[in-house]
C-alpha cells in the first residue's frame, strides 16, 4: 500500500503495544482480580438483565440510563456525563475535540502512554514536566508550567499511572485554575486512593473534564466503560467525534448492574487491593536494592536493581508484570495489586532474586 494515502499527522504514531503474555498470573495492566460474576445477587441480576435484552435493537446512544446510574453515584446530572467505549475512547475525544496540528498536549512525566499516543494522532505534540526525585510531582511547578507553555489541553492523572503519586483536590485545583483552556483530570484510578474526587469543581470551572472509568475498582476492564464528568457544553463538545453508539448493549447492561449494587462491589474489592497494595509495600521495602515508592493506586511502582532478571524471576514463577523502556523508568517494575496469595509469590520470588546471604 502506498503511506501517502495515510493521513499525514498520523505516518509517525507508534501505536500502542499490547504485550502477548504466556504467564498465568496477569498483573501488568492493572485489572481487578475480582469478577462481577463472583457477587451472587449481581451475576442473577446481570444475567436477568441479559435475558430481557432485545439484541436486534441498537443501543442507546448516550447510554442514558447509565449516565444517570453514573450520574447519581458521583453526585452530577446525567447531562454532566459522557459515557465511553472505556476511559481510553474519552482521551481519544478530548484529544480529537480539542487538538489541532501544532497544538501542545502537557502532562506531568513519567504517565500514562495514551495521551501522548492520541495528541500525535490529530498532529499535536506532547510537551513533558519531568516528575522530582522519587517521582513526586510539583503541583506549583506544573501550574507554572501551564502558564507559560499555555498548552492546548493539560492532563492531570490523579492518582498517577505508573508512579502511584497522588495529588490533593486543591493541588489540582489550583492547576486547572492556571489554565484557561481544557485540563483532563484522570481519575481512573481514584476509588482506591480514598481521596475525594475533584468531580465538584466542575461547577466553577468551565474547562474541567474529569475521567472516570469501572475498569479498575468495579473489575470491567472487559466490558469497556468509561466516563467523562464536566460541564454541560463540555460534555456535548467531547461528543462531536464519538461513535453514534459507542457503547454496547451488554456494556451498558452491565455498568447498569455495577451501580445498581456499587456498595456491595466496593466495599468488597476496595479494602482486600488496598491491604494488599499496603502488605506488597511494605515486604518490597524489606528486600536488598529495592525501591518502592508510595502509591494511592491499585499498584505498586517498584525501581529493582535489575529490572531484566527480576522481569525473568518473575515470569520463572509464573506471574507477568509490566517494564519499561524509558529511561526514567529505568529497572522499574509496575505490579497490579490483586491478591494476597499472588503478593506473597511476587514477594517470594523478587527476595529469592536480590536477597543475598
Ligand atoms: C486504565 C486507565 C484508563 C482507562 O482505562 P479504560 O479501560 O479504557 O477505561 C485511563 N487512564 C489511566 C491512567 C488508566 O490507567
Amino acid at each position: 500500500m502506498n503511506k501517502e494515502w495515510i493521513r499525514t499527522t498520523l505516518r509517525q504514531v507508534e501505536p500502542y503495544k499490547v504485550p502477548v503474555i504466556s504467564e498465568s498470573t496477569v498483573i501488568n495492566a492493572n485489572e481487578s482480580p475480582y469478577s462481577i460474576f463472583d457477587f451472587p445477587a449481581v451475576k442473577s441480576d446481570f444475567l436477568q438483565r441479559l435475558e430481557r435484552l432485545p439484541s436486534y435493537r441498537y443501543p442507546k446512544p448516550y447510554a442514558d440510563d447509565l449516565r444517570k446510574a453514573l450520574g447519581e453515584y458521583v453526585g452530577c446530572t446525567p447531562e454532566e456525563i459522557l459515557v465511553g467505549n472505556g476511559g481510553d475512547e474519552i482521551i481519544g475525544l478530548v484529544c480529537s475535540t480539542f487538538l489541532e496540528p501544532g497544538d501542545t498536549i502537557l502532562t506531568h512525566w513519567p504517565t500514562f502512554d495514551i495521551y501522548g499516543i492520541d495528541a500525535s494522532m490529530t498532529g499535536a505534540r506532547e510537551e513533558r514536566v519531568p516528575d522530582k526525585d522519587g517521582f513526586v510531582r510539583s503541583a506549583e511547578a506544573y501550574g507554572q508550567a501551564v502558564k507559560e507553555k499555555k498548552p492546548k489541553v493539560t492532563v492531570i492523572c490523579n492518582p498517577n499511572n505508573p508512579t502511584g503519586h497522588l495529588w490533593s483536590t486543591d493541588e489540582v485545583e489550583s492547576i486547572v485554575a492556571a489554565s484557561d483552556r481544557p485540563v483532563l483530570v484522570d481519575e481512573a484510578y481514584l476509588e482506591f486512593s480514598g481521596l475525594e474526587s475533584s468531580i465538584p469543581l466542575i461547577r466553577r470551572y468551565d474547562n474541567l473534564i474529569v475521567l472516570r472509568t469501572l475498569s479498575k475498582a468495579f473489575g470491567l476492564a472487559g466490558y469497556r466503560i468509561g466516563y467523562a464528568v464536566g460541564q454541560k457544553e463540555m460534555i456535548d463538545a467531547l461528543a462531536l467525534t464519538k461513535a453514534t453508539y459507542n457503547v454496547n448493549a451488554v456494556s451498558q447492561t452491565a455498568g447498569l448492574v455495577a451501580m445498581a449494587h456499587r456498595d456491595e462491589i466496593l466495599g468488597f474489592t476496595i479494602p482486600r487491593i488496598v491491604r494488599t497494595r499496603d502488605f506488597l509495600a511494605r515486604e518490597l521495602k524489606e528486600i536488598d536494592g529495592i525501591r518502592v515508592y508510595p502509591s494511592a493506586a491499585n499498584f505498586i511502582l517498584c525501581r529493582v536493581p535489575d529490572g531484566a532478571a527480576a522481569v525473568k524471576a518473575l515470569s520463572a514463577a509464573d506471574i507477568a508484570v509490566r517494564s519499561y523502556k524509558a529511561s526514567a523508568l529505568r529497572h522499574c517494575l509496575r505490579l497490579t495489586a490483586t491478591t494476597k496469595d499472588t503478593a506473597e509469590r511476587i514477594v517470594a520470588a523478587l527476595r529469592k532474586e536480590f536477597s543475598h546471604a
